[in-house]
């Protein structure tokens, strides 16, 4: 019986099409990558086997959400940590993370920030007496049978204070899958990617910078060639993420798109040939500007608590996206206030006005 099963599988396997890299490893087991739904930020888990890696944090209300969801995956060791850069909506909520867990290696860039946020995740790396080191394009480390290969910043960039562009950029390969996260890598270090030896193409990119036009450049995405693009943004975010014209370029390019905006928590599996999701790409195409002209990006640190909603209101709506939220939704904490609009109104009557329901709070 279970040659017949052998059998087919390697019967399935030999008609699965084209092998995209002739110097494939072959691997058992899967890879998964978790896109951690933060609101405005990024918090990645990739498990390979029994082990893991968690690609930043979140903002510093979202350690809680990511220790639960690492816990809710029986984690408790952490093979690698990387905090891509020093921007809150990253690191905010590793302090938590590194105080809960076993981190047996933590990398961040060798890019310091003047902010109580980054201060905090100094003090919770000295108290469990972790070194946390900056790795440079062209090391390479294993996460089991996945391969992790560090792009970005190169031993020579020299982007200053600029944190986006100092961000730590790692491909993941297994198998023949391969994933590409570039944190919040801008204009400049994406050239220097473009300019540099390293193979860009990768099934699935994480958008840059939550989808900003700063990022994401058509080249850039040309050289990636991606099939799928995931975006890690807050609904209704006060930065206008993603922008029409990174989602026109995607669209124009025949990438898939997955929103954790719209989707809450995105989660792929690669079996080293095949990559499965656990929900349908986004078709909505949109963008999170403005209508008729662009906003000011402003610092990440000013993620604001909105004002307080009134006891009457049964839901809050965001008139720019269109969607009908509970009152104690996530995403109503990180809308614009311009966007936000209380209602007493039934699900049925806002409906019919053209709103429709988050999938997150499910109202
Ligand atoms: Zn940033
Ligand atoms: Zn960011």
């Amino acid at each position: 019986m279970l040659w017949l099963m052998l059998a087919l599988v390697l019967m399935f396997a030999g008609c699965s099409g084209y092998s995209k890299d002739t110097q494939q490893q072959s691997v058992d087991g899967t890879l998964q990558v978790h896109y951690i739904d933060v609101g405005q930020g990024d918090s990645i888990l990739l498990i390979q086997d029994e082990h893991s890696m968690l690609i930043d944090a979140g903002d510093n209300n979202c350690g809680t959400r990511v220790q639960s969801y690492l816990q809710s995956n029986n984690i408790d060791t952490l093979d690698y940590v990387i905090g891509t850069h020093p921007d809150s909506d990253h690191i905010g909520g590793l302090d938590v993370i590194i105080y809960k867990f076993t981190c047996n290696q933590i990398f961040m860039p060798d890019c310091s920030k003047d902010t109580k946020t980054y201060e905090d995740v100094l003090a919770s790396a000295k108290e469990k007496n972790y070194q946390i080191t900056s790795p440079v394009a062209g090391d390479t480390f294993s996460l089991g049978q996945a391969k992790v290969q560090v792009l970005s910043p190169a031993v020579n960039a020299n982007y200053g204070e600029d944190a986006n562009n100092n961000s730590i950029a790692v491909k993941v390969t297994y198998g023949n899958n391969s994933f590409l996260f570039t944190g919040d890598c801008e204009e400049a270090a994406e050239t220097d990617l473009l300019n540099s030896e390293y193979d860009l193409q990768a099934d699935v990119m994480k958008a840059a910078h939550h989808g900003s036009d700063t990022s994401n450049g058509r080249e850039f995405l040309e050289a990636v060639n991606p099939e799928v693009c995931v975006i890690s943004c807050g609904e209704g975010n006060d930065y206008g993420h993603p922008r029409a014209e990174v989602l026109n370029n995607l669209r124009d390019l025949g990438v898939e798109v997955y929103r954790t905006d719209e989707q809450g928590t995105i989660v792929a599996v690669s079996d080293g040939t095949d990559i499965t999701w656990n929900t349908q790409p986004s078709q909505s195409w949109q963008a999170g500007e403005p209508e008729g002209g662009s906003q000011p990006e402003k610092d990440s640190e000013s993620m604001g608590a909105g004002q307080p909603v009134s006891m009457e209101a049964t839901y809050i709506l965001n008139t720019n996206t269109m969607k009908i939220h509970k009152k104690d939704c996530s995403s109503v904490s990180d809308m614009s206030e311009k966007n936000k609009q209380e209602t007493d109104k039934t699900v049925n009557e806002l409906e019919a006005e053209g709103y429709e329901p988050c999938k997150r709070c499910e109202p």
